[in-house]
C-alpha cells in the first residue's frame, strides 16, 4: 500500500512532515509523497525523515491551476499533481516561481479577511496565521475560523456561505494557468498529474476527454485514478482514460490530518488502498527523465 497525496502543516494539513513519514511507516505503507498546495517547504523535512525511516518518498507538490468551465453555471478548480525524481539544489532552484504563488495566495487571504469583516464577521489574518500554524493559510482554515467563532455550522457551511466561487467573500486567487503550471512541473524534471478528475464534475465522457486532450497537448503525463472521492466506476472510468492517453496512473488519499477528519491517510474513506505497483510504475518514469 501507498499514498501519493498529502497534505502537511506547510499547507492545510495538521500533521508535519515527519509525523506524516512515522504515521506511514506505523501503517506498513511502502512510499509516501508529500503535495502541499504550491509548496515544498515540506520537503527538507520530509526528506530527513524519511531517510532515517528508510521508507521511500516522492518530493510533490498540488498546483491551483485556475478554474474550468463547462457552462455558465459550471466552475471548478484545476488542481495539478507534480512529482519529482530527486530532491536535490536543481529541482528546489526550478520551482523558486512558487514563492510568487505564496504571494499571490496571501493577497488573497488578506482580501478574503476585508471582505469578511465589510461584512462585520471580525476576523484578522493574524488570527488565520495562528490557525494555520504558518503564512500557508488556505481557506480550510477561514472555514475552520468561520466554525469556532459561531458563523458556520460546518466546513461545507463556511464553503457554502463564504468561500466558494459565487459565495459572499470568494475571491480569485491569482495562480499559474494550466499550460504554465505543467511547465513550471516540466521544467524542474517533474511529471505532472490532473489530481482527483471526479472533483471537476465533467460527466461527459465527450466532455472530458476533450479537457484531457487539452492537457495532454499541454504536457500532461498522468490522471490520479486512485483517490479517496473515486468510487469503483469513477476508478474503471479514468483507468480507461488512463490507458486510451497513454497517461500514468497514480493514487492517493488526499490525507489532510483534523482539516478533513473523515479522510484516513493510506485508507481515505475506508475503501481505498494504493497498490505498490502504483509507485513502481511512477518510480520508473520518474527515474526515466534522470
Ligand atoms: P485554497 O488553496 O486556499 O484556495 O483552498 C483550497 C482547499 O479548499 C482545498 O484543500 C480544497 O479541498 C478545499 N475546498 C475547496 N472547495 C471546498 C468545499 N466546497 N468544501 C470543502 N473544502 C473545499
Ligand atoms: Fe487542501
Ligand atoms: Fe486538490
Ligand atoms: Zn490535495
Amino acid at each position: 500500500m501507498i499514498d501519493l497525496h498529502l497534505h502537511s502543516i506547510y499547507s492545510d494539513g495538521t500533521n508535519t512532515p515527519r509525523e506524516l513519514v512515522e504515521h506511514g511507516v506505523k501503517l506498513g505503507l511502502r512510499a509516501i509523497a508529500l503535495t502541499d498546495h504550491d509548496t515544498v517547504r515540506g520537503v527538507d523535512e520530509l526528506a530527513a525523515a524519511a531517510k532515517e525511516q528508510r521508507m521511500d518518498f516522492i518530493p510533490g507538490v498540488e498546483l491551483s491551476a485556475g478554474t474550468f468551465s463547462l457552462r455558465k453555471d459550471h466552475q471548478k478548480e484545476v488542481h495539478i499533481l507534480g512529482y519529482f525524481p530527486r530532491w536535490d539544489d536543481k529541482i528546489k532552484a526550478a520551482l523558486e516561481p512558487l514563492r510568487q504563488v505564496q504571494i499571490w495566495r496571501e493577497e488573497r487571504n488578506r482580501s478574503i479577511v476585508e471582505k469578511l469583516r465589510g461584512y462585520h464577521v471580525p476576523v484578522t489574518y493574524e488570527e488565520l496565521v495562528d490557525l494555520a500554524g504558518s503564512n500557508n493559510v488556505g481557506r480550510p482554515h477561514f472555514a475552520h475560523w468561520l466554525i469556532e467563532n459561531g458563523y458556520a455550522h460546518s466546513v461545507g457551511d463556511a464553503f457554502q456561505q463564504f468561500l466558494t466561487p459565487g459565495a459572499l467573500t470568494f475571491t480569485e486567487r491569482k495562480t499559474y494557468d494550466i499550460k504554465g503550471s505543467i511547465d513550471l512541473i516540466r521544467s524542474a524534471g517533474g511529471v505532472a498529474v490532473l489530481a482527483h478528475p471526479k472533483a471537476l464534475h465533467i460527466f461527459s465522457d465527450d466532455d472530458f476527454e476533450k479537457f484531457l486532450k487539452d492537457m495532454v497537448d499541454k504536457g500532461l503525463e498522468g490522471i490520479e485514478v486512485y483517490c479517496s472521492v473515486h468510487l469503483p466506476a469513477d476508478i474503471r472510468r479514468y483507468e480507461r482514460m488512463a490507458q486510451k492517453y497513454n497517461l500514468i496512473m497514480t493514487g492517493g488519499t488526499d490525507f489532510h490530518g483534523k482539516m478533513k477528519p473523515d479522510i484516513r491517510m493510506g485508507y481515505g474513506f475506508g475503501y481505498t488502498k494504493v497498490d505498490d505497483s502504483v509507485y513502481d510504475k511512477l518510480r520508473a518514469k520518474l527515474d526515466s527523465k534522470k
